[in-house]
């Protein structure tokens, strides 16, 4: 596949991640694309910034508009239609923020909100407006927050979420690590992120070494949505989070025209299989404003589980699920 993008695998996952291409005309030309397409993205990307790391872009097709990757986030005009249904806290996570970065919406377990920042924005993203600047996890808040955690017994998991909490120091995860090791009721730390797909250097010594190191149960759950997106610099980096012992996982969002055939969601989990993940999740779009084009409806949603039934193992069938504010887990869609 010929993309004309230069990646350079040497450079640190720090430079990866500073050098992300966020200029939409620099991404239409490395993949050879029309200028007819620049006008619209721009406009799209001054309400939500575009941005995506070069190993990302290297995955896409040449010359190709339509490519399932690119569409994840590349800025298109529709994203400036008011969608009625569609707003700017979909899951209604300000409710659930007892105090700065974090959101305790179910019993047992919480997200912390680790870092504000991402690798790469997804055009369909349910926190796309979500005020990370009023959750920054630092001095008083990170302690405010940690005396949370320990108040609450019941709390046995901590999520690490974002943004994506990967995009933070290993320094700064090391030492949050230990401060959650530290409170005893807590036995897992599950952590959600798209870097070990859309820039997989970030799986790096460092980051094995806290892993690694900490008496917590971890989990990784990462974020894939497409099988292109699974080449052979992830699965590396997939096999060193198992070596690190961490239980690997899959969550997808379902995507009209990206991933939305039986074809699309077979390829994928087969693919995230022979790498040593298991699909977990397929979520229904959240309705968050800027994304009602990726929406697709619940019912087709269930007829495309039900044609991965048809197709593979039951393990390979993920759960269908849509976030419902104030439902006491996430609700699993029903298919017969
Ligand atoms: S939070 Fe996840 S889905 Fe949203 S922009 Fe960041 S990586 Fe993408």
């Amino acid at each position: 596949m010929h993309t004309g993008n230069q990646q350079t695998r040497s450079e640190s996952w720090q430079m990866q991640l500073a050098n992300c291409v966020t200029r939409p005309e620099a991404l239409l030309e490395i993949l050879g694309l029309a200028p007819t397409l620049l006008p619209a993205a721009l406009d799209a990307s001054k309400t939500f910034a575009m941005r995506i790391p070069r190993s990302f872009i290297a995955r896409m097709e040449y010359g190709n508009p339509n490519d399932p990757l690119l569409r994840q986030v590349l800025p298109v005009g529709q994203e400036l239609t008011d969608v009625a249904g569609f707003g700017l806290d979909p899951l209604g996570e300000k409710d659930k923020n007892p105090t700065e970065g974090i959101i305790h919406k179910y019993r047992g377990r919480l997200l912390l909100i680790t870092s504000g920042a991402c690798a790469v924005n997804c055009r369909f993203c349910f926190r796309r407006h979500f005020p990370y600047q009023d959750n920054q996890l630092s001095g008083q808040h990170l302690q405010r927050a940690l005396d949370y955690i320990k108040s609450d017994s019941s709390i046995r998991e901590v999520i690490l979420s974002g943004g994506d909490p990967l995009a933070a120091s290993d320094r700064r995860l090391q030492q949050l690590t230990s401060d959650l090791a530290g409170i005893s009721h807590v036995k897992t730390l599950r952590i959600h992120s798209r870097l070990p797909v859309v820039l997989p250097d970030r799986v790096s010594d460092d980051m094995l070494h806290w892993l690694r190191s900490t008496r917590l149960k971890t989990v990784v759950v990462l974020h894939c949505n497409h099988a292109n997106e699974i080449d052979d610099s992830v699965k590396a980096a997939i096999n060193r989070l198992k070596m690190a012992g961490a239980t690997l996982l899959n969550q997808a969002v379902l995507l009209k025209g990206i991933n939305d055939s039986v074809d699309a969601q077979v390829t994928l989990s087969e693919k995230l299989f022979d790498a040593g993940v298991l699909p977990y999740y397929l979520h229904v779009l959240d309705k968050v404003q800027g994304a009602a084009h990726f929406d697709i409806s619940e019912e087709s949603a269930q007829i495309l589980i039900r044609g991965m039934m048809e197709e593979c193992a039951g393990y390979l069938v993920p759960k269908l699920v849509r976030d419902i504010p104030g439902k006491a887990s996430k609700t699993i869609i029903p298919v017969s």
